[in-house]
């Protein structure tokens, strides 16, 4: 046989053994095939590009990523490309086979792409990979990532170690606290202890389901807001009772100095006690209303009501009337200005109706009673309102710009009607029932109500805030949107609210939330 045919013989074979799965032995025929110092002949050309591009293939399909890679990226034209979509291949090969830590060593030798292949650890949590990729950063000097996948793959002595060395306790302790199992969490928590931080010790006891430990030196530390809130998370993942008693004392202020109430309420909810943290919600939400303070009332009911409904739990009743009244309240202003008069109207009638929510401004809510309710042709319910303030407490405090007017309708006498209410069917029976009625007569139903108009819900003309999923008319969320106005309620942009089954609302209200 002529030598010079070897090389082509040893191609052919090469390329039959590929075929065969013998990536072995076709790799031997493939380096066979090499010319060496070819002419510059296309034909020795081709040949060339094709043992080589055959070298890289196998080399990866040998596992020898590093030699294939490399040999891939050396090639060029066409056979470059092949040998790209070859390595595309096979990190899909490992991906599918799950072969992490092959994937993960190709991502970060040859490839270099080492965001790809933290990528990778994260969602494997291969270990081997995560050692890799530590190794990778170790190197490159970036000690923070480094100490992360060294934790990661259970190195933590030489994390540690290296936490130490570098001033990176932080990195340190975030990555225990994603990855590290409860000793090292102990161990963690002990040497902060000693460090004499309170709040870091705490929290890796707790952690560690030390929850007493925990506890117990976060109450040393009632003036740190962050203490309190740990104390809460605390509370909640003990699920025990007798400390989840002494933290209600905690924070209601045992040791003469009560926490922020929103605190208390979050124990609540996390302890799936909604009554308990509904009566919080109305107790603390009075309060400020009792100063005057209607918006950040409203806002914490608002907040609160967002809490328990994102933990599926139901807005108890009180709770629900206490953020109706409230926000009614704040929006006759907003509705005064766009000469809503019915709609403020009717809403200062349901103010007035909960005047000893709003101890502050009695006198100026029922004097704007008075004045719009006369302005709607609501002339029974001025009049009513006006005899409130002739009562020997209000009548000096009332304004000298209305005195004469209310004292003229009080004594024009009580005969006077008002403008009949109108009505909108049930959403639920479809009944006819007064627009600001919050409960059917017929089926006996406690109806939503609008958070744009303060009437009760109806379900031709439905809608949601798309950022609150509060309920209200859709006719009214176009209309506000249209004046590129927000949600009343959260403050949300409206343009995206759509019509929506107000019947598919209402029965996810009844059987989802508990
Ligand atoms: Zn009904
Ligand atoms: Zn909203």
């Amino acid at each position: 046989m002529d030598p010079k045919e070897i090389p082509f013989l040893s191609k052919e074979y090469a390329q039959e053994l590929e075929l065969t799965g013998d990536h072995a032995n076709s790799l031997v025929n493939y380096e066979k095939g090499v010319v060496e110092n070819p002419d510059n002949s296309p034909e020795l050309q081709e040949h060339n590009e094709i043992c080589q591009s055959g070298i890289a293939r196998m080399a990866i399909k040998t596992g020898d990523l590093r030699r294939g890679v490399q040999l891939a990226k050396q090639l060029e034209g066409r056979v470059v490309k092949r040998d790209c979509a070859i390595i595309l291949e096979q990190m899909k090969c490992y991906e599918r086979g799950r072969d992490y830590d092959n994937q993960v060593r190709l991502l970060l030798d040859p490839l270099n792409e080492p965001d790809e292949a933290v990528r990778v650890v994260r969602e494997s949590r291969s270990i081997e990979g995560a050692k890799l990729v530590a190794k990778f950063f170790v190197k490159l000097g970036d000690h923070n990532s480094a100490i992360q996948f060294l934790v990661m793959s259970q190195c933590v002595q030489e994390a540690f170690e290296l936490a130490e060395k570098n001033n990176a306790l932080k990195e340190y302790a975030s990555a225990i606290e994603k990855h590290g199992n409860i000793s090292q969490s102990l161990e963690l928590a002990e040497y902060y202890n000693k460090l004499n931080d309170m709040y870091m010790a705490a929290k890796f006891y707790n952690q560690a389901g030390h929850y007493s430990t925990a506890m117990s030196l976060l109450f040393k530390n009632g003036d740190d807001e962050d203490c309190v809130a740990l104390a809460v998370d605390c509370g909640i993942k003990s699920k025990d009772q007798g400390l989840t008693n002494s933290l209600i004392k905690f924070l209601l202020g045992e040791d003469g100095n009560p926490k922020d109430p929103a605190q208390l309420f979050r124990l609540y909810v996390g302890l799936g006690r909604t009554q308990d943290a509904a009566k919080t919600a109305v107790v603390v939400a009075q309060i400020h209303q009792a100063k005057g303070s209607y918006r950040v009332a409203r806002d914490l009911l608002f907040r609160m009501h967002q809490q328990l409904r994102e933990k599926m739990m139901r807005i108890p009743l009180d709770m629900n009337k206490s953020l109706m009244i409230i926000h009614s309240y704040m929006i006759v202003k907003t509705l005064i200005a766009k000469k809503e008069t019915q709609l403020a109207a009717r809403l200062l009638i349901r103010t007035c109706g909960e005047i000893q929510r709003f101890p502050a401004h009695i006198v100026p809510i029922l004097t704007s009673a008075v004045v719009i309710c006369t302005q709607a042709n609501l002339k029974k319910s001025a009049h009513k309102f006006a005899s409130q303030l002739m009562s020997q407490e209000y009548r000096p405090k009332i304004h000298e710009k209305y005195k004469k007017k209310i004292e003229d309708i009080v004594r024009k006498g009580g005969n006077q009607t008002d403008a009949p209410e109108g009505s909108s069917p049930c959403p639920i029976c479809d009944e006819a029932m007064p627009d600001y009625a919050m409960s059917c007569d017929n089926c006996k139903s406690l109806i939503p109500y609008c958070i744009l108009t303060g009437r009760h819900i109806v379900a031709d003309d439905f809608s949601k805030c798309p950022h609150c999923e509060m309920p209200g008319y859709y006719s009214e969320f176009r209309k506000l949107s249209n004046q590129n106005e927000n949600c009343y309620m959260c403050g949300g942009d409206l343009k995206e609210a759509i019509p929506e089954n107000a019947k598919f609302y209402l029965d996810k209200m009844e059987n989802e939330y508990k």
